[in-house]
């Protein structure tokens, strides 16, 4: 796509980097059906050709900041499944989280839409906010409908269970037998208060396959909620910390939620320009998901048989499929559990509509995506999804709890099928 950027526009670093994502593309319109959003309102301007041919238009400076132009961009969800899509190699993901905080920092946000985004950054990526607001949250749900729409989705995805209580994880777990390896733990914001079972669970699973597991004390969040929202100075300040925080002498450092591990793979381009860049480049370089890691590794421990033969559905989310590439890895840990009977998702392409805060910041948009996905599922007769992503897992939680099917981390059906419980 030729481009008619400004030479002043492009003495900056952002610019430039958008502009030669732009390029790349040849207007062939092969993404188009595999966009979750242009599939629901079947607008060209929600495909992501549409926004490619917008945030051109922005920085040439023949479109302006509209809440139209802005409301195509917003609805985007940052799957990358057009990135997987793409015959010409479009990196979207770099288009979009590149262009997100220019757009956050040139338009004019409402004050609803402003508070939403502050109140979200102020609370998600600090565990005992989180936990207080979820306690709070549940008292006022009963008072949902009174409230403004973003804060009404937020309530809607409180568990309905108690929120389990946070152990706190010892900073080093010894590997069981013969040491084979040594990994530095992500354990999440979010996901530490919403299921922190799914860190026990993978430190359970880890260390029985002989791996030693460091918790590194003072990690934080990855960042990539701040990401989502492009706020990019935030999302500087968190990865920072977590390169302080994790050590270099381990073998790998470690996530089990896809959008933390996407996020914590791309230091290099977040810290692109500054000092530290380098430091940024030589983390991400260490950074796996943990399917990626034991599926490599193999498992020493073997897995019982289950007791009986269990369906298993194997839910894709984007961060892990789009965004890093890992799709056979979870399969294959899963496959290889006797009597479990792995089965493939309709459109498994087509993300939840979680999104990190999508399904707060456009609940309309995620409610549809979220229906969708419930009725794919529940095609595959399955007793049990896994997943990679505490996003997709609780969104799906939401989805699914009528229908008695249970949403497990691939982390927890494994450990599960070790203890004997699935
Ligand atoms: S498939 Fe790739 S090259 Fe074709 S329109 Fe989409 S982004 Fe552009
Ligand atoms: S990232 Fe997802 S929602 Fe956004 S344009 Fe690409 S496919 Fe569509």
């Amino acid at each position: 796509m030729e481009t008619h950027i400004s030479d002043e526009a492009l003495k900056n670093p952002a610019v430039r980097r958008m502009n030669e994502v732009i390029k790349t593309c040849v207007h062939c319109g092969f993404c188009l059906s595999t966009c979750p959003t242009y599939l629901e309102t079947g607008s060209e301007l929600d495909s992501p050709r549409g926004r490619i041919y917008l945030m051109k238009g922005v920085l040439e400076g023949d479109l302006a900041l509209t809440p139209t132009l802005t409301g195509h961009i917003d609805r985007c969800l940052g799957c990358q499944a057009c990135v997987t899509a793409c015959p010409s190699g479009v990196q979207y993901g770099t288009l979009i989280d590149t262009f997100r905080p220019k757009l956050e920092a040139e338009y004019a946000r409402t004050p609803q839409d402003r508070l939403t985004r502050a109140l979200l950054m102020q609370v998600l990526p600090y565990p005992s906010r989180f936990r207080l607001a979820v306690t709070m949250g549940k008292v006022g749900k009963p008072f949902a409908r009174l409230m403004p729409k973003p804060m009404r989705a937020m309530l809607s995805l409180l568990p309905e269970k108690p929120l389990p209580n946070g152990v706190p994880l010892p900073e080093v777990v010894p590997a069981q037998g013969m040491r084979r390896a040594r990994i530095a733990l992500l354990t999440g914001c979010v996901q530490s208060v919403l299921d922190p079972d799914i860190n026990l669970a993978t430190i359970r699973v880890l260390t029985r396959n002989g791996v030693e597991v460091i918790v590194p004390r003072g990690q934080g969040c990855c960042g990539a909620l701040a990401n989502h929202v492009g706020q990019q100075h935030a999302a500087r300040r968190f990865a920072r910390q977590a390169i302080r925080a994790f050590p270099s002498d381990v073998d790998a450092v470690l996530t089990n939620a896809a959008g933390c591990g996407s996020t914590l793979k791309e230091y290099g381009h977040l810290l692109a320009g500054e000092p530290d860049e380098a430091a940024g480049v030589a983390f991400a370089n260490r950074v796996q998901d943990v399917s990626q890691f034991l599926a490599a590794l193999g498992l020493v421990d073997p897995v019982p048989a289950l007791r009986r033969s269990v369906r298993v559905a194997y839910h894709d989310a984007c961060h892990l499929a789009h965004a890093q590439g890992i799709r056979e890895e979870p399969r294959a840990l899963l496959a290889g559990i006797p009597n479990l009977q792995l089965v493939e998702i309709p459109e498994s392409e087509i993300c939840c509509g979680s999104a990190g805060v999508y399904n707060i910041t456009q609940p309309d948009m995620a409610r549809d995506l979220l229906a969708r996905k419930v009725r794919n599922v529940l095609s595959t007769k399955a007793e049990v999804v896994a997943a990679g992503n505490i996003g997709c897992i609780t969104q799906m939680q939401t989805g699914l709890q009528a229908s008695g099917v249970r949403v497990l981390h691939t982390m927890q059906v494994l450990d599960r099928a070790y203890a004997g419980t699935l």
